[in-house]
C-alpha cells in the first residue's frame, strides 16, 4: 500500500471539510483502518506528523482505531474472525468488515 497518497487524501480531506465549516484550525481527525486493508497505521501517523505542518492541522492529533476483520456466513450468519473460506455448513463466507479506511470524524474550530 501507498501509505503516502493514503495520508495525503486524509489530510486533504479534512483540509476540505475544515474549510467547508470556515475552521481556523484542525483539532483532531479520527480514522478507522481495517485490519484487512494492509495499511500500516504506523506509517499513516508517521507521514501526517510530517505533512501536516504547513497547514491548518499542525497542531492536530490523528487518532487511529484499526478495526478488526470480521466475516460472516451468509447462510448460517455464523461469524468469523480468521480469513476462513468456508464455513462449517459448507458455504463461502463474506467479509462484513476490516477491509475499509474511513474518516470518522474530523474536529474543528
Ligand atoms: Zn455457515
Amino acid at each position: 500500500m501507498h501509505e503516502l497518497s493514503i495520508t495525503q487524501s486524509i489530510l486533504e480531506q479534512a483540509l476540505t471539510e475544515a474549510e467547508k465549516h470556515k475552521a481556523k484550525k484542525i483539532n483532531k481527525i479520527k480514522l478507522q483502518i481495517g485490519a484487512g486493508t494492509a495499511i500500516a497505521a504506523d506509517c499513516v501517523q508517521f507521514y501526517f506528523n510530517t505533512i501536516k505542518a504547513d497547514t491548518i492541522a499542525k497542531n492536530s492529533v490523528l487518532d487511529i482505531e484499526m478495526v478488526p476483520v470480521k466475516l460472516r456466513c451468509p447462510k448460517c450468519k455464523k461469524e468469523y474472525k480468521d480469513l476462513e473460506i468456508i464455513c462449517d455448513c459448507k458455504k463461502g463466507v463474506e467479509i462484513v468488515s476490516g477491509q475499509e479506511m474511513i474518516v470518522e470524524y474530523i474536529d474543528v474550530e
